[in-house]
């Protein structure tokens, strides 16, 4: 079991040493290897995702990834940036489906912004395409400054675009992760303005034909994000493109509370996946000890699940940080009045100690 760790930029070294000191509390033969990415990786090496890393990715089984990004670089021609070493990996191991799980732990109830009854019990699954959309189309028509801004130019445009094998391949994921479940997919789209997504609309159909025991239904972005904050328990497996699965999935975040509980995978056809957290770097805690680790730990118990078939002990890690939050353990985003209020490395120890 060859694991990538690839920590990153600001809290990510804090939040991935807390995970791997879970991984390694469970004493299985795991093969660990770290090495740099994002804003630290341009610093060394000129490049945000260097060959050296990329290669390690590329041959392990599994990536437990942290995040990357700092304000300092945000000055940089867009290619060079912290964030173009996630999405590198994304295109070079073919990372297409992004699992986003977001449950309400009952611990954690009134962490919500929303009222407990609106939220309890809440447990959906948001699955984002990753790899077309407009993040990938081509950029047209573009005069692009050194330093990644316009200035004086008239317009600047990006294509959306999706294929039709990029939909019935993440429609695949979505109707074989519902008939796990609920065995219901709403389909989120744009159909009504945007060709694209009457496409997307259609292919769902096709793929649907052959899940005639999963429900299918397709709800516009614009409503999807108001019913996800009206009644998000109606809703069970999300699929959705690039773009609006990024904004959504943020959103079932903090529904949730805090988005430092909530882990997330990307897996590619052969079940190799990356795992990090949903949050990013988080630069104003870093070098505290104040993040939450728990959606990073979370992280590494979806990478036993999907990539390293280690289903008993990603319960376990599961089952322990259900413990944590019982005992009333708190990092400071999640804290309320009444529990105790640890640190980083407090909560990534008493994981391990609830592992039994
Ligand atoms: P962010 O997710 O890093 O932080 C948003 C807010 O949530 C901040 O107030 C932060 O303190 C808090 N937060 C995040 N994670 C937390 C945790 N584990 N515990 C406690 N609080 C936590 O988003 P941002 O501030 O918009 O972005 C910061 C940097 O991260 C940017 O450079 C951005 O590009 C990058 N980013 C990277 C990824 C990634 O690596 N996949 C994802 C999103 C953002």
């Amino acid at each position: 079991m060859k694991i990538a760790v690839l920590p990153g930029d600001g809290i990510g070294t804090e939040i991935v040493a807390e995970a791997i000191k879970v991984l390694g509390a469970l004493d299985l033969p795991f093969e660990m290897e770290t090495a740099l990415v994002g804003g630290v990786a341009y610093a060394a090496h000129g490049h945000p995702l260097p060959e050296s890393t990329l290669k390690l990715a590329q041959d392990a089984d599994a990536i437990l990834f942290g995040a990357v990004g700092d304000w300092q670089y945000d000055k940089l021609e867009r290619s060079l940036r912290p964030e173009q070493a996630i999405l590198g990996l994304r295109k070079h191991l073919g990372l297409f489906a992004n699992f986003r799980p977001a449950i309400c732990y009952k611990e954690l109830v009134d962490a919500s912004s929303l009222k407990p009854e609106i939220i309890a019990g809440l447990d959906i699954l948001i699955i984002r395409e990753l790899t077309g959309d407009i993040y990938f189309g081509q950029p047209r028509g573009r005069r692009i400054a050194t330093d990644g801004h316009f200035p004086g130019a008239e317009e600047a445009f990006d294509t959306m675009r999706y294929s039709r094998p990029e939909i019935e391949r993440i429609a695949h994921v979505a109707f074989q992760a519902a008939q796990k479940r609920s065995k219901r997919v709403t389909s989120v789209d744009k159909a009504n303005v945007l060709e694209t997504f009457q496409f997307w609309q259609d292919v769902m159909i096709d793929v649907g034909k052959q899940y005639p025991d999963v429900a299918l239904d397709h709800m516009y972005i614009d409503n999807a994000a108001m019913q996800l904050v009206k009644a998000p328990k109606k809703f069970d497996v999300i699929v959705t493109g690039n773009m609006f699965g990024d904004i959504l999935s943020d959103e079932a975040s903090m529904l949730t509370g805090s988005i430092g509980m909530l882990p997330s995978a990307s897996l590619n056809s052969k079940n190799q996946g990356l795992y990090e957290p949903s949050h990013g770097s988080a630069p104003d805690i870093a070098g505290q000890n104040i993040a939450n680790p728990l959606a990073t730990i979370l992280s590494a118990a979806m990478m036993l699940r999907f990539s390293l078939n280690q289903e008993t002990a990603a319960q376990r890690i599961e089952t322990a940080v259900q413990a944590v939050l019982a005992q009333g353990l708190r990092t400071p985003d999640i804290y309320s009045t009444g529990t105790t209020k640890v640190s980083t490395v407090e909560m990534g120890d008493a994981v391990v100690k609830a592992l039994g």
